[in-house]
């Protein structure tokens, strides 16, 4: 049993950014060839593109929202020019949202969901056909989703039927050898909280921060260090759980 990855071909959804991108570079540095996705253009897109091709291999960056039918669709089709068979699977795009319950308009409950939740759906459903006996299926949850979040329901109902789905296709298909997991981050030291004003920021890290029993926040590549054991051969019994990565919440 070992932590390599070589010759092991892997699609990452949101790669540009955050744990998204340390778990394309993660992947890539272990031997795996990556395909992966973003919505906008910018110093982000362009400087994953540098390091991955310093990297060396075939790895692909798609512009495309896995929200849209589309975009899924050419998300898979990079994979399918590529690859015969898809051994690894992250679900990691998703976007967070602030909002009172009281005035969330169903617009952003949509948006949210769309994303984080029917996103992961049409992914899995489209990779269906390249997934194989050994193949890893790693969504992105969010520690958040068993806890729950003031303001944030919109966003811990769609990581919480992640879960949902997650242990159902677990049982669905594990008689394929497909294996379904969830990585649920805490709080990591991302862009995330990119909608607060600096109070706003100041009052979130304390109250956080005095949560966590490692009294920090986590790193991107500390989510990526979970999802490499899921990805490889040291997890293969690992099957319909949920791998909370909170530094001890
Ligand atoms: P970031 O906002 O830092 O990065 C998100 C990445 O996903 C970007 O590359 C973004 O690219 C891409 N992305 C977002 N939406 C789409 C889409 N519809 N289609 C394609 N690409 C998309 O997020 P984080 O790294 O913080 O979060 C990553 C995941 O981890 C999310 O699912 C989030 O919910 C989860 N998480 C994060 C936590 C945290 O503390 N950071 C805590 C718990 C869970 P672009 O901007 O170009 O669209």
């Amino acid at each position: 049993m070992e932590l390599r990855l070589v010759g092991t071909n892997a699609l990452v959804t949101g790669g540009t950014r955050g744990i998204g991108r340390a778990i394309v570079l993660a992947l890539a540095k272990a031997g795996a060839t990556v395909v992966t996705c973003y919505r906008t253009e910018g110093e982000a897109a362009d400087s994953l593109a540098r390091e991955l091709k310093e990297l060396g291999g075939d790895h692909a960056l798609v512009r495309a929202d896995v929200g849209t039918t589309e975009g899924v669709e050419a998300v898979l089709a990079a994979c399918r020019t590529r690859f015969e068979t898809l051994d690894v699977l992250v679900n990691n795009a998703g976007i967070i949202s602030q909002v009172p319950f009281a005035q969330l308009p169903f617009e952003e409950w949509e948006r949210v969901v769309t994303t984080n939740l029917t996103g992961p759906f049409m992914v899995i459903s489209k990779a269906l056909p390249l997934l194989r006996k050994g193949s890893s299926v790693i969504n992105i949850g969010s520690r958040g989703a068993m806890a729950g979040i003031p303001l944030r329901g919109h966003y811990t109902a769609s990581k919480a039927g992640l879960v949902g789905l997650t242990r159902s296709l677990c049982k669905e298909l594990g008689g394929k050898g497909i294996r379904f997991n969830v990585v649920a981050p805490g709080v990591i030291d991302t862009s995330e909280p990119e909608e607060l004003t600096e109070e706003q920021r100041a009052a979130y890290d304390e109250r956080y921060l005095r949560m966590m029993a490692l009294g920090r926040f986590g790193r991107p590549d500390e989510i990526a260090g979970a999802v490499l054991f899921l990805a490889s051969d040291l997890s293969t019994y690992v099957n319909g759980e949920t791998l909370h990565v909170d530094g001890g919440v």
